[in-house]
């Protein structure tokens, strides 16, 4: 936000005095004051306040010391695809296609802890790996790297042989996937996505056109 203060700068936006803010996070005007001259930095449950009363996160409060990444994805946050908390206050360890309304997105987050953390995790896509190289797939090169994909991203309709109609994922949720040339060439490429339940692989031309549905296997 430029050289302004911030404090400053969001007190003004909000036409509060130094009082008011003051009164409406519990702490003297003087320290408002100290805040705003960059004598002293609010603390952590001041921050959370703050936070929620101009509707920043903590990190911009902060001056953006750090760059935020999401935890379970990786890619960087902001403001915009910060997460949020069910109460509406920011959640900044994920962006909101992982984390959503107090939940993760993609089933093994939702127990990621229990699962053995971050080492659990890169074992379960190693894992995941191995299950998508060992389906031996024509054309398929070897899965080398997942990412986290959101289902509304990836959900293609597929036409099966009756003629129906079927999407297979939650757009609400998340899956391990990629996207992956073809080695005969050509202009389909192989899409796969997975979760803690299926593997699903499946090829389309640019921007999703014409799907057609490889493989759907419950793991
Ligand atoms: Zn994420």
């Amino acid at each position: 936000m430029g050289e302004k203060n911030i404090f400053l700068e969001l007190r003004t936006m909000k036409g509060l005095s130094q009082e008011e803010l003051a009164e409406k996070v519990f702490v003297s005007r003087q320290a408002v004051s100290r805040w705003e001259n960059g004598e002293t930095t609010p603390n952590t449950e001041t921050l959370k306040l703050l936070s929620r009363l101009f509707d920043v996160s903590i990190n911009t409060l902060l001056g953006s010391p750090r760059p935020m990444v999401c935890h379970c994805c990786g890619m960087t946050l902001d403001e915009a695809s910060t997460s949020r908390e069910t109460d509406g206050s920011y959640n900044e360890n994920y962006c909101k296609w992982c984390y959503r309304e107090g939940e993760f997105t993609l089933d093994y987050w939702q127990r990621y802890a229990e699962l053995g953390g971050d080492e659990g995790f890169n074992r379960f896509k190693a894992q995941l790996m191995d299950e998508f190289n060992a389906l031996q797939i024509d054309g398929m090169p070897r899965v080398e790297q997942l990412n986290v994909l959101t289902g509304s991203y990836i959900n293609l309709e597929y036409t099966l042989p009756s003629g129906h109609k079927v999407k297979l994922l939650n757009d609400q949720a998340s899956y391990l996937g990629n996207q992956l040339e073809c080695t005969f060439g050509g202009s389909r490429c192989f899409g796969i996505a997975a979760n803690m339940q299926f593997l699903l692989v499946c090829t389309y031309e640019a921007n999703g056109a014409n799907p057609e549905l490889v493989l759907f296997k419950q793991r």
